[in-house]
């Protein structure tokens, strides 16, 4: 039997499916993530597609069936016109949402990344216009908490190994394990960290901050350019080793400096 429902949203991606349908993935603030359809019957989608705008918060109401849900009907609930407005922003917007959909599974309800993601969205609407490294680094940052959020926070001040917190110059950073780990320790086990590379003490101290710091630091933050590839790797690396999915999104695709 079909059951009828409301809930809050925000669309993360859509694609089209069958000849008509179109197949939507949205965040929702009481179930996670949830893929619905946009059914096919092209005047009832384009009655309802003004309202199921990307990068919008909406509430949608829903026709749960045997095996796919529904969407009946949609209404914004909270608009971002300041991304709207500006392409660099639009674009940032559009591939931190990518990175939900592909760093989130279906059905598993998380309010706290609901918040987070509005959180930043409102950010987003209200910074200035911004450039390309500056864009991958703000998404780096949101990567970065995502990442926590979802379990996987990486370790970055005290050795993965022996606890002990890490000295300037004299540590080496693990992706699998995800953290740093001090010299010492990869010397005593060198099998065991073989796979440690070393990393700089400015790239680690540009992890700490695009991860702990809040949006507005990361917009004022200068980011010395040697340090980027370095800082992009970390962050990539992390999201390759975790997300469910390989991110289409490339941090250095985004940056022109790297
Ligand atoms: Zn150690």
């Amino acid at each position: 039997m079909a059951i009828l429902y409301h809930t809050t949203g925000i669309i993360l991606a859509k694609h089209d499916w069958r000849e008509a349908d179109r197949f939507y993935s949205l965040l929702t603030k009481q179930d996670g993530k949830v893929e619905m359809i946009g059914r096919g019957a092209q005047k009832t989608l384009a009655k309802l597609a003004p309202h199921l705008e990307f990068c919008a918060e909406a509430e949608f109401l829903v026709v749960r069936g045997r095996t796919y849900q529904t969407i009946a009907g949609v209404e914004r609930v909270r608009t971002f016109p300041g991304i709207y407005s500006d392409f660099s922003k639009m674009l940032l917007a559009h591939q931190a949402l990518a990175l939900v959909d592909g760093g989130v599974r279906e059905g598993q309800a998380d309010q706290i990344l609901y918040e987070r993601v509005v959180h930043w969205l409102e950010c987003l609407n209200k910074a200035p216009s911004c450039g390309p490294e500056r864009a991958a680094f703000l998404l780096a940052g949101f990567a970065l908490r995502l990442l926590e959020q979802l379990g996987y926070r990486p370790e970055l001040i005290k050795c993965l190994s022996c606890r002990v917190e890490i000295q300037e110059g004299l540590f080496r950073w693990h992706t699998l394990k995800g953290g740093v780990v001090c010299e010492k320790c990869t010397i005593q086990d060198a099998e065991q960290w073989f796979s440690a590379r070393p990393i700089s003490d400015e790239s680690l101290k540009l992890v700490r901050l695009a991860l702990h710091g809040t949006f507005s630091d990361l917009l004022r933050v200068r980011i010395p350019g040697h340090t980027l590839p370095a800082f992009h790797e970390v962050v990539e690396s992390l999201m390759y080793t975790h997300f469910p999915t390989i991110p289409v999104v490339s941090l250095r695709g985004i940056c022109t400096m790297c």
